[in-house]
């Protein structure tokens, strides 16, 4: 009999101590996927923009002298191939599209002079 009570009483503790699963996906968590405040978003939104105001072209030995004396991109150390995608800094270096696209994300100058692109930039659009 007493068997019986306890049995009784073990089942009733243990259907009142079943919790409601309640799942809380914190706000923090997924957060942590990206990691840049709203500063490093803001600063890497205006970099594209001014890399995208720099111009671009193919590369075409025979047309521009000044493009027939570089002939390869110091970043990747490819030489250019007639119609391969560039893009010119403010002081006519020029590198693959991608290639330098990708190095001033990291580093605004250029990779061959060290010349500040954005000082160069800015400078062009006053005399403009
Ligand atoms: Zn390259
Ligand atoms: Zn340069």
């Amino acid at each position: 009999m007493t068997v019986g009570l306890d049995l009784d009483g073990k089942q009733m503790r243990a259907w009142e101590q079943v919790p409601v699963p309640v799942y809380h996906p914190t706000p923090s968590q997924t957060r942590l996927a990206t990691q840049l405040t709203e500063e490093e978003q803001i600063r890497i939104a205006q970099r594209i923009g001014l890399i995208q105001h720099l111009p671009k072209g193919v590369y075409d030995p025979g047309r521009d002298g000044s493009e027939k004396k570089i002939r390869e991109c110091v970043i990747c150390m490819m030489d250019f191939v007639y119609g391969d995608p560039i893009r010119f800094l403010p002081c006519m270096h020029i590198y693959h599209l991608d290639c330098i696209d990708d190095w001033l994300m990291r580093s605004f100058t250029c990779p061959s002079c060290m010349e500040p692109v954005d000082a160069a930039l800015l400078s062009s659009y006053e005399t403009n």
